[in-house]
């Protein structure tokens, strides 16, 4: 019997698959989701030192460390949002494990979110995008890339007198990919939404339309230029937090290697 899994070893062992890594490191300075003041806020990434191979703990290093369930690259699970909240095994730790292994796409809309930053995912760059690329594979990943990974300090946010302006999906591009029977939605951004995503009918429709079919969310992803637009698999397991609306974690994709004849494809 042949072992599947063989091609994926040799391939990694001679590099025509590589791993490309999509996760902002954990930092007290990266910034997390600002929410109007009369609502709970997104703790910070802290870390506080137990001992560094001193008295406290002479032969070992060690930190405890704390924050929200949203903070940093991270997982958003179904019941995070109150139309998924009635979700069958919609906690990160009921989850099936086969849904954080999968197939990803990118429909980049880099050029676009350059020009402005509220720029808007609609249906009709999803229908494009099939058109050069073939229909959105059900059951896939798909995340927009916007190269907002590359913004730093306050531009990240880019809060406004009128609150944050970052690009994101309308309500009608959402439900085109649902249409589609995606797996789940990812962003460069602070959250799957827009950051007026709150003007529109619903609400932060990303969250509440995708959760409430029972899909899943990344955010904080980064490195979105090094994928393929199809082909590459992505690993995004979220830790296993009993009840977890989310979790933070490091997400992973496998990338067929560009070919050395000098073909950028
Ligand atoms: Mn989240």
């Amino acid at each position: 019997m042949t072992n599947p899994l063989d091609g994926l070893a040799a391939a990694l062992a001679d590099g025509s698959v590589e791993i490309v890594d999509l996760t902002h490191t954990l930092d007290p300075d990266f910034p997390v989701i600002v929410l109007p003041p009369e609502f709970g806020q997104c703790a910070r990434f802290r870390m506080e030192e137990v001992s560094a191979y001193d008295g406290r703990g002479p032969a070992w290093k060690w930190h405890n460390i704390s924050m929200n369930e949203h903070t940093g690259t991270h997982f958003d699970a179904p019941i995070h949002w109150v139309s998924g909240r009635d979700v069958a095994n919609g906690a990160v730790d009921e989850i099936d494990p086969s849904v954080f292994v999968g197939p990803v796409v990118v429909i980049d809309c880099s050029e676009g979110a350059a020009r402005n930053d509220d720029f808007e995912l609609t249906p009709e760059i999803i229908v494009a995008w099939e058109a050069e690329h073939g229909s959105i594979p059900a059951d896939s990943w798909v995340l927009m890339r916007t190269d907002w990974s590359k913004r730093r300090g306050a531009d990240y946010l880019n809060m406004a007198d009128d609150g944050p302006h970052s690009p994101g999906p309308t309500p009608a591009a959402i439900e085109k990919l649902l249409a589609r029977n995606i797996r789940g939605f990812g962003t460069e951004t602070v959250g799957t939404d827009a950051g007026q995503g709150a003007h529109y009918v619903p609400p932060y429709p990303a969250h509440y339309l995708l959760h409430g079919a029972g899909k899943y969310g990344l955010q904080c992803l980064s490195n979105l230029d090094r994928l393929p637009p199809t082909g590459a698999m992505l690993i995004a397991p979220p830790l296993k937090i009993k009840g977890g609306t989310g979790s933070p974690l490091r997400v992973l994709a496998l990338v067929p290697a560009r070919t050395g004849s000098g073909e950028n494809a």
